[in-house]
């Protein structure tokens, strides 16, 4: 898709500005139309008919996005689950999937209800352990293997280039949820993916108020073309003015992305001097199991997101969520607006995630000041 030499940093500054538009306007314009004009001799010479199969005002993004991630193309998608499980129903019954034990919980429990109910075979495996991953691979001949890295919300990381070795030698198909470590971050089809996947509701938009997705793929072939069938069949498209705010929001990315991975190294190994702090989980940090592998595949930053583990176990963690002043509880990431949440209460009793855990979003706030108002909420809830 790249035929020019300017770099993610100005390709996002300008999204969509560089593309002829009529009236020579700067910012795509959003078409609300539903429905579009047949020619005279019944033909849709526009290649439009319906807006619950496509609409001109994503291709802007679904462009940028293609070129972010070194892609044939990209599709929007309704949300991040939408475009997630429009890979899973792109398989047949009788498939065999495997997906990482740490992965974002919505996702773990779709594939455990419908997508068992729709016939599919999924195996959880640590897709960390690359033995472990060679032995289930053996074992289910899988037609797909999922991946999340940084995976939410330990931020295990995967060697998405060793995983796509194996997966070519089995014929599977190799996808990643991508949504943490951005297109600025990791670039998984240069990796050797087939198809990488984000929930552009998180760092894309990166001002909570709009909820969408993105796939994006390495080859234009028949796997691919049947994703775009599902999305234009089923409907699964986001709203027009959604899409237009996607790509406003995208225009900041590289900085709101840049300013939260320094804040997020910064806040994780002060919290590691912590004396209530038991552990801090952060792919940027030596003492991190997956340091070696992100520092080979995340190439300007450790991403926005840590958790840390409190001393006093549940009880503790949630009295230090409830005494922040800065930070919001709330769940989601990726926003300018730093968020913090007690895991283990959303993700029911089938999740990999400790009670004493708390998951942090760092936002664009000032670092010290977030820093700061995490000390006084762990201080005062260890008092
Ligand atoms: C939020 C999220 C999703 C789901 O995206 P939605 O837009 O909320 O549907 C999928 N994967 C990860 C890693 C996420 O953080």
């Amino acid at each position: 898709m790249t035929d020019h030499p300017f770099s993610s940093q100005s390709l996002l500054a300008q999204g969509g500005s560089h593309l002829e538009h009529e009236y020579g306007v700067i910012i795509p314009p959003v078409y609300t139309s539903t429905t579009y004009l047949r020619d005279s001799d019944n033909q849709y010479r526009s290649g439009r008919v319906y807006s619950r199969a496509d609409n001109p005002t994503y291709r802007p993004a679904e462009i940028l996005l293609a070129e972010l991630e070194n892609a044939v193309d990209a599709r929007l998608f309704a949300s991040g689950m939408a475009a997630a499980t429009t890979v899973f129903q792109a398989l047949k019954p009788g498939d065999s999937v495997i997906a990482p034990k740490v992965m974002y919980w919505a996702l773990r429990k779709w594939l455990q209800t419908f997508g068992v109910d729709s016939g599919l075979n999924v195996r959880f495996v640590d897709t960390t352990n690359l033995d472990e991953l060679r032995l289930a691979i053996d074992e289910k001949a899988p037609t797909l293997i999922w991946l999340e890295t940084p995976g939410n919300p330990l931020w295990t990381v995967t060697d998405i280039a060793a995983v796509a070795d194996l997966a070519k030698d089995c014929g599977a198909l190799l996808a990643v949820d991508s949504t943490v470590a951005t297109p600025l971050l990791t670039k998984p089809l240069n990796l050797g993916a087939d198809i990488v996947m984000h929930s552009a509701t998180k760092y894309l938009n990166g001002h909570s108020d709009v909820i969408s997705g993105v796939l994006a793929a390495r080859e234009d072939n028949a796997f691919w073309q049947r994703l775009v069938a599902i999305r234009a069949q089923s409907g699964a498209v986001p709203g027009p003015t959604d899409a237009a705010q996607l790509l406003r929001g995208m225009r900041t990315l590289f900085l709101r992305v840049r300013e939260s991975c320094q804040s997020a190294l910064y806040i994780a190994g002060q919290l590691e001097q912590h004396p209530h702090v038991i552990e801090v989980l952060y792919p940027g940090l030596k003492s991190f199991s997956g340091h070696d592998v992100a520092q080979k595949q995340m190439s300007s930053g450790f991403g926005g997101m840590l958790s840390i583990r409190l001393a006093g176990g549940e009880k503790a963690a949630i009295a230090v969520a409830a005494k922040t002043q800065l930070w919001c509880r709330a769940t989601s990431l990726g926003g300018v607006e730093s968020l913090i949440e007690h895991r283990a209460s959303i993700e029911g009793s089938d999740s990999p995630v400790p009670l004493d855990l708390l998951r942090l979003s760092v936002g664009i706030e000032k670092a010290d000041d977030l820093l700061a108002d995490l000390q006084q909420s762990i201080d005062s809830a260890h008092a």
